[in-house]
This record gives C-alpha cells, structure tokens and sequence, in this order.
C-alpha cells in the first residue's frame, strides 16, 4: 500500500469511527497528528505543519518535551494513583509551587478539566456562603461572549447562544452582562473605574437582581474564545472593587490565559487583583496529562472547616490531581521557569503584533489586530465603518489557505450568534524569531489571497 493510499484508508476509519468536536469544523480534511516536536506537528504522510494555535490554546512549553515523559514515567512507576480523599506529595509539592506562584493564601482542589475546575469553583462560591449563613446567595455572573466549558454548570455560565441553545435547560441562576470590547465599544475616556458601562452593567445587574443572591461573578482576565477581547486596564480592579462591596466572590477563569499565555505568569496579574478564586487547566500541565485546579482563597477553604460530615465539600472525583499529571505539572512550571518563558510570551508577543500590524493594518476588511503576549486576534470586518463581521465561510478559507501553507490557526468570535470572525494564535511560548515569521507570513498571504 502506498503511503497515500494508507492516509486515506486511516482517514477513512476515522470519518467512520471518531466523533470530532465541532466536526464538520473541517470537512474533508481531518490532519490526521502522528508525532510533534517544539512547534511543529507531523501527519501520517509526513507533512509538517506549525501549531499556531498550541492545540486548543494549551502546548505552551512546546510538544515532544521528553522531561515531561520522564516526570510521567518515573512517577508512574513509583505511585501511578492514589485518590485525594488521602492524599499523596507530588500534590502537595504542586499546591505548594503554585501557592508561591500566586504570592500565598492559597488553597488548592485538584480535578479534571478546565469546565471541572469551573463547576468546583461555582459550588465553592455557592457553599461558601450557605457554610456563612448567607442562604439566599446563589447566583453567578458571567459576560456574553465568554467560555467558561462544556458541561452544563460551565455552559450555563458561558455567554454564547449558538454553543448553548440546544442543550437547555441549563442550571439556573447564571446571568450575563455584557463584556468590554476595545474595538466594537472602544473606551470612552470620560469615564474610568466603576464608571464605565461595563462595570456599572454589573452593579445594577447586583441591584435589580438583589445583591444579596449574587454568589460570585466569573471573568477571564481577557475573554478568549470569545473573540479576545481586550478590556481597560481599570476594569478587573473595578469589577472587583464592585464585588467585595456586595459580598460576592470574584472567580478568574485561567484556564487559557493561565501560564505564560499573556506573558505573566496569570493573566489577571497585569491588572493588579488577587482573585478569590481562580480555575486553571491546559498550560499547567502543557497539555500532556489531564490536570485542572480550583485555587480558593484561604479565608474561603476556612468557612468550610467544620467537624460536622455535612459540612464537607461533597465534590469528589476519581482522578482528580492524579500524581503522573502532578509531576507533569511540576516539571513544566520548572521548564517554564527555567526557560524565561513568560517574559518570552511578552517579548515575541509584542514583535508579532507589530509585525502583523505593519503588514495587514491598512487592509480594508482587517477591522482590528490585538492582543496581549502569544493571544493574538484578528478581526475580519465586511466594512471598516460598519464593523459587519465578515462571513464565517471566508474565514474558513483563510484557515484552510494557512494550513495549505503548513500553518495552524484558529478562529473563534461570536460577535454577533453565527459569526466567528476573529482569527486567532496562540503558538507554544517557545516559538522562535523564524517560526514565528513563518506564521505572520502565512498569514498574510493567506489573507490578501482571499480577501483580494
Ligand atoms: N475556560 C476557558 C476560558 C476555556 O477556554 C476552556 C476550554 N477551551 C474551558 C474553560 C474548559 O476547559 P476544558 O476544555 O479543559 O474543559
């Protein structure tokens, strides 16, 4: 069998076999990943194509990293699993590395996903205040265009309709507000803090709703799958500010802008709070095991320290902060370190973002570059002056020109229900000066292709 006709007969096992996500994201064109090393993943014809996208956003150290097999192997070897109804050191060491991460005062509760580590922060959020009396708070807040996961608590938190609606009815008690978006509502400087609309859209969302049922508000520090969109530096402050007046917990999804993504080690640290609860997953482990964590504020896990069996957190879950993926975890954040690699993120970041500026900027349907470390958007308009978003079927041509020319790139967006009109990389923080004129120049071909 020729080694094309052997692609085709896997591909075709696996159109019978695999049910993707999002399929037909990619119709016909399944890559078919049969190894990866730094940057670059190899299909099973061998052609070689540049991971603009670290997956789904979570490679960060890059693939191939045998450091990590080995943390895997070894360990594996030692103690392979162990529950943490007990517990076991390589969680312990990992708590403690975070907890020094984040400056202290941290607790951590280890599961599963990045959507886990949400629902664990919203029935923290939730008990926390049954455990102080505070009965009536349940609610939580979260923005139109945010995601926050795939499961039913996590998709009833996230803001876009065309991933929900046929899944209803979803938990109650989830409202959304709109988010900040520097391009389609661009920052009126007249106002500033908690004067801003999409803060104030907050508070009196805690006014009408009675703040007094309001639980926690839930934010990505810049939302990603939505579009990244880029708020006012005042506005996680202000949202804070906000919720420690009516008594609401703030939770920070990190889960993407986590770990070097934004080129700090968090993403809300560039905008000077210190979340009550914060939920991680992909780039703490890189993506090579499964590993999420609920970090809860001391004072919180305190509420909960009752002799009385009924006052437990009752989330339990089988492989949960599994010690392979703990020692995993460990090895990446000391690669990481080691590395430079959050510096790295904002460095090659910031010459990226010039680059693409100074070649697409001028292009009359490039309505908007932007982006903060290795997340970058790029928002594809019909029309300047209207900010129509360009139709999601352009968008995939572009993808599908890029990846003819061997790079990866995603889109994500809902602007508008339907439309998905911002491209999106976010390569592995490792990436170099030439890989990373690799993808700016795809990219840009690939769009004055298309778009001529
Ligand atoms: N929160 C955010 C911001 C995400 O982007 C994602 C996944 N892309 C999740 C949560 C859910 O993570 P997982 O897919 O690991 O459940």
């Amino acid at each position: 069998m020729s080694k094309t006709e052997e692609t085709t007969a896997t591909q075709k096992k696996d159109e019978a076999l695999v049910w993707h996500a999002m399929k037909p994201y990619n119709p016909n064109n399944t890559l078919i990943a049969q190894q990866a090393k730094g940057v670059w993943v190899t299909d099973e014809e061998g052609n070689r194509y540049l991971d603009a996208m670290s997956g789904l956003w979570c490679v960060n150290i890059g693939y191939g990293r045998e450091e990590l097999a080995e943390a895997a192997f070894e360990q594996m070897k030692k103690l392979a699993y162990f529950p943490l109804t007990h517990s076991h050191t390589p969680a312990i060491e990992l708590a403690e590395k975070l907890n020094e991460m984040l400056g202290g005062e941290y607790v951590f509760f280890y599961s599963n996903s990045g959507s886990e580590a949400n629902e664990v922060a919203f029935k923290i959020a939730r008990q926390y205040h049954q455990q102080k009396g505070e009965t009536n708070r349940s609610k939580i807040i979260s923005r139109y265009r945010s995601y926050h996961g795939n499961t039913l608590g996590a998709l009833a938190a996230t803001g876009q309709a065309q991933r929900k609606y046929k899944y209803e009815p979803f938990a109650s008690g989830f409202l959304h507000v709109p988010p900040p978006d520097s391009y389609r509502s661009p920052v009126d400087s007249s106002k500033v803090g908690r004067e801003r609309e999409e803060v104030k859209a907050i508070e009196q969302m805690m006014v009408w709703e009675l703040e007094e049922t309001v639980a926690a508000v839930i934010m990505e520090p810049i939302i990603t799958g939505g579009g990244i969109l880029m708020p006012p530096e005042d506005y996680l402050q202000s949202v804070h500010d906000v919720c420690r007046e009516k008594g609401a917990l703030l939770i920070v999804d990190e889960v993407i802008c986590g770990f070097g993504r934004t080129g700090e080690p968090f993403g809300f640290m560039h905008y000077g709070v210190k979340p009550d609860i914060i939920t991680m997953a992909k780039g703490i482990t890189s993506a090579y095991l499964p590993l999420s964590v609920t970090a809860v504020k001391k004072e919180i896990y305190d509420a909960f320290k009752g002799t009385e069996e009924y006052e437990y957190f009752r989330h339990v879950n089988t492989f949960g902060g599994n010690p392979a993926a703990c020692a995993v975890a460990l090895k990446n954040l000391e690669i990481m370190k080691k590395e430079g690699l959050f510096t790295r993120a904002k460095v090659v970041g910031e010459t990226m973002l010039e680059m693409l500026n100074m070649k697409l900027a001028e292009h009359p349907k490039v309505g908007d570059i932007r982006g903060k470390g290795l997340l970058i958007g790029i928002e594809l308009v019909e029309d300047k002056e209207t900010k129509q978003p360009i139709d999601v079927q352009v968008v995939n041509k572009i993808i599908g020109r890029c990846k003819e020319k061997g790079v990866i790139i995603g889109k994500n967006g809902a602007t508008v229900a339907g439309y998905n009109n911002v491209l999106t990389i976010a390569p592995p923080l490792i990436i170099n000066d030439e890989e990373m004129s690799v993808v700016t120049q795809a990219l840009t071909d690939s769009i004055q292709d298309i778009l001529a």
